[in-house]
């Protein structure tokens, strides 16, 4: 495999604009890496010609002296985002032939921003899982193993295929999605770094909604200077969005100074949870060595609330996915069943093309909004929200950002936890109660399990306070040192 596909974002922007490598030939090389990794199924799509033509437009453009933030950057786009002529499928039989006719604003800004795309990236269905094993085109390799093992692991959901891809060194960076962690745990599972930015920072139009209070765009990469690039590529303020909030993109990497001395990091007492492994806990501890050393200071803190945001989620996320979904009626677009009557169609359309974890979504969210039922649990869930994101407000009177693991474990074998729904709702422990707040949250690489998987820390920020989150995640990759690479690679 070429050497271009192991540079970092950062160093292959470095290289364009110095003129050691084209983008034509950068992109080529991550073609050829998305073809000699297709047995992850990490792409639903390639699209090496659309590749080929970006990166030949691209490197015209700089010759002209007119290169963007990505100029030449292959990405990979997680096919939840709609792009214009090509199949877009949130990873469901119910959209199967569906090209939208438009473009989301997040990959639009990342095109005009100068970066290529590669392809679409597998997901759980509708974004729905931790596991990416509920696409409807099939489960996700994780491209690690486990030392001495060739059992194939999940590599987290519901952006897995984005997080195999940027692990496997097929794309410099993808986009993802986070609802309830979705971006950051499967970062963990694979050594990657993702970002889920502020509710409102990145534009949601285009991307197929799932919980539409909850869900945000963001991105995916190998390094914490990468993440900072590429979220000022896509980030910005959207009219077509009205939760899209309108203030001005900063230049992320200006705030990464590697000054930490000083900062308040709050170590909330709630995340220590029994039954976690060991190992989870001792690469907390070493987070917080490590930037003791830098000179922040640790707060013990406590979100008092923090045990009722898995039950809290799991009401508010399906109740927007049920009224989102009902969409899909066979009559507009993707997959259509004929039937007799036009309800017998519905019904063998959405009985077809939606699987088992969607349908339980789908049959949670009718019931938590039902006419009896919804005081009791859709707007108790929501007064809880509140309680949840007081908790955060209050800490933030006293720290500035939050430490906490990112995932209860490393990545698990495919096919475990598919028969216990409950079981697998536990992997977004630690990320759904910033979800529900709104808040910002990293989490990149810091350590390897005793069977040598990747392990994440995750920091979590104040709304739109991204810039000091990647300051103090880059302060951590530097302390990390992780540059284990996966078996599939090295
Ligand atoms: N795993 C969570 C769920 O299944 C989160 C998914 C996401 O963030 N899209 O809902």
């Amino acid at each position: 495999m070429s050497k271009l596909t192991h540079l970092t974002l950062t160093e292959a922007r470095d290289g364009l604009s110095k003129g050691d490598f084209s983008a034509r030939e950068l992109t080529q090389a991550h073609v050829e890496a998305v073809e000699a990794c297709r047995s992850l199924n990490a792409f639903i799509t390639e699209t090496p010609d659309k590749a080929l033509d970006g990166a030949d437009a691209s490197d015209k453009r700089r010759s002209k002296g007119e290169a963007g933030v990505l100029e030449g950057i292959p990405l990979a786009i997680k096919d939840l985002f709609c792009t214009q002529d090509v199949l877009t499928t949130a990873g469901s039989h119910i959209l199967d032939g569906f090209q939208p006719q438009y473009e989301s604003t997040v990959s639009a800004n990342l095109w005009a921003a100068g970066a290529v795309m590669l392809g679409k990236t597998n997901l759980d269905e509708f974004a729905m899982g931790s596991s990416n094993m509920t696409s409807y085109y099939g489960g996700v390799e994780n491209p690690w193993r486990r030392e001495g093992s060739n059992a194939p692991l999940v590599p987290g959901g519901s952006s897995g295929g984005s997080a195999a891809a940027v692990a496997a060194r097929c794309a410099m960076g993808a986009t993802g999605t986070d609802t309830g962690g979705s971006i950051r745990q499967p970062a963990a599972f694979c050594g990657v770094v993702g970002m889920k930015p502020t509710y409102g920072r990145c534009s949601r139009w285009g991307i197929v909604a799932f919980a539409s209070s909850l869900d945000q765009a963001g991105p995916m990469t190998r390094g914490v200077r990468d993440a900072a690039i590429m979220l000022r590529g896509m980030a910005g303020h959207d009219p077509k969005d009205s939760t899209s909030v309108d203030t001005p993109v900063p230049d992320y990497e200006a705030a990464m100074n590697g000054d930490v001395r000083g900062l308040k990091v709050g170590i909330p007492k709630e995340y220590r949870i029994d039954g976690t492994p060991a190992e989870i806990d001792t690469v907390w501890q070493q987070g917080i060595e490590w930037l003791k050393a830098a000179g922040a200071e640790m707060v013990d803190i406590s979100l008092p609330h923090t045990k009722y945001a898995l039950p809290t989620y799991y009401i508010v996320a399906p109740a927007e996915a049920s009224s989102n979904l009902a969409r899909y009626d066979g009559v507009r677009y993707g997959l259509r069943v004929q039937g007799d009557t036009l309800d017998e169609m519905y019904e063998a359309t959405r009985g077809e093309g939606f699987g088992a974890e969607v349908k339980r979504r789908i049959l949670i969210g009718a019931y938590v909004l039902s006419a009896g039922y919804y005081d009791a649990y859709y707007n108790k869930a929501r007064r809880i929200r509140t309680l949840i994101a007081n908790d955060f407000k209050a800490a933030y009177e006293k720290v500035d950002v939050v430490l906490t693991p990112t995932a209860p474990s490393a990545a698990f074998g495919m096919g475990d936890k598919m028969d216990d729904p409950v079981a697998m709702y536990l992997n977004d422990v630690f990320t759904v109660p910033a979800s529900l707040a709104g808040l910002p949250g990293i989490s990149l690489p810091a350590g390897l399990s005793a069977d040598g998987l990747p392990l994440g820390l995750q920091l979590l920020g104040q709304p739109f306070e991204e810039g000091t989150l990647l300051k103090v995640a880059e302060v951590l990759e530097t302390a990390a040192e992780f540059d284990a690479l996966p078996q599939i690679i090295s």
